[in-house]
């Protein structure tokens, strides 16, 4: 019995977010967001891991393009 949940960490700055994964957790194209940094990116963790980073796009800057 070894799946405690634990807190994503932001692969920023290294802080905790407020997302948590248990050692079941597989995440596709997921939104993370930090708290600390501020910083919003798109993820996939799979195995107590994160695999990969796409950055998301800033939504204020998609409103200047019109
Ligand atoms: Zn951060």
């Amino acid at each position: 019995m070894s799946s405690l949940n634990e807190f994503l960490l932001c692969p920023f700055c290294g802080g905790k977010t407020r997302t948590q994964y248990n050692a079941d957790t597989v995440l596709k194209a997921f939104p993370l967001y930090c708290p600390k940094c501020r910083s919003e990116c798109e993820i996939e963790f799979e195995k107590g891991r994160i695999t990969r980073i796409n950055k998301v796009p800033d939504a204020k800057t998609q409103c200047k393009a019109k």
